[in-house]
């Protein structure tokens, strides 16, 4: 059975489903996108990544699409139609078709497409080996707060990664890490304060970051939101990365440098457990 994915308010088999060559989100990146993990069958902080969506949408002028209304029952009407109990819903509206050219259409149609992916989550061999993670020039465009679909540079950043026998990128400018390539980074220092890089338009909003820095400070753990340089992480007592689809997942070497015993600490491990926890609650 071929997976059931959802255009423009159609709910149809993923070889019937299409998208015009003129579309904007084709021809220029202009599109915005969204990644909501699924639970046993439930989605996993849906209000952070609606609210975070239509904030993008109003930063790039976009007109929301018709079906918006109706975006949490669409999310639910997929995950039932394919069964899906453990993955995400991957969501994406773009500016539509219209005639190329840089200025913006008038009357804009904007297109919204969702379908679903199964993946393993909570039982991640990742998670429970830890990253190994390079360092590289985030070369990304100044407003990494939108989350848009020009993912051309991160994409390279893994293959970079890929071809140095790592997991993932972390990125840095002016000698402060930024974030990874789809992931947001944080050290945990030798007397156990939780350091992540401070929102602004130098990284994205994590819908999952707000989330864990939440349950971090109930539980008492100290943190700072600050930039943090690479020296820093290297030095660090462990590191970790959070992201709607991995959760919380430790870092275990950074440039080759290993971090404590080499497997992931467990400041990121206590965490990704409230996280699975809470969330699996919260789920709707
Ligand atoms: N930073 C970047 C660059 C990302 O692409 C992502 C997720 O795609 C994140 C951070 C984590 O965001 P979230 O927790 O909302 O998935």
């Amino acid at each position: 059975m071929s997976r059931i994915v959802y255009v423009n308010g159609e709910f149809l088999p993923e070889e019937e489903a299409k998208v015009s060559i003129f579309d904007r989100g084709f021809l220029m990146a202009d599109g915005v996108y969204e990644v909501t993990s699924v639970l046993d069958g439930k989605l996993v902080d849906y209000d952070g990544h609606l609210t975070r969506l239509e904030r993008s949408l109003a930063e790039l002028d976009m007109p929301e699409p018709d079906g918006m209304d109706a975006l949490l029952e669409i999310h639910r009407e997929l995950v039932s139609r394919n069964n899906l109990k453990e993955g995400c819903v991957y969501l994406q509206i773009t500016r539509g078709p219209a005639d190329r050219d840089f200025l913006y259409p008038e009357t804009p149609k904007p297109t919204l497409v969702l379908f679903t992916l199964a993946m393993t989550l909570r039982r991640s061999p990742k998670a429970e080996k830890g990253l190994r993670v390079i360092s590289i020039d985030d070369l990304r465009w100044g407003r990494r707060d939108i989350k848009t679909v020009q993912l051309l540079y991160p994409s390279m950043g893994k293959m970079m990664a890929k071809h140095a026998g790592a997991d993932d990128a972390w990125m840095v400018e002016n000698g402060h890490v930024t974030e990874g390539t789809s992931n947001n980074a944080y050290i945990v220092t030798q007397d156990g304060t939780i350091v992540t890089r401070q929102l602004s338009h130098d990284i994205l909003h994590g819908i999952t970051r707000a989330a864990v820095l939440r349950f971090a400070r109930e539980a008492q753990i100290k943190v700072e939101e600050r930039p943090f340089t690479l020296d820093e992480a290297k030095a660090a007592s462990e590191a970790f990365i959070t992201s709607a689809t991995t959760f919380v997942t430790g870092v275990v070497e950074i440039d080759g440098v290993q971090l404590g015993d080499g497997t992931p600490g467990p400041v990121s491990r206590r965490l990704r457990e409230i996280y699975l926890e809470e969330a699996a609650k919260q789920a709707v």
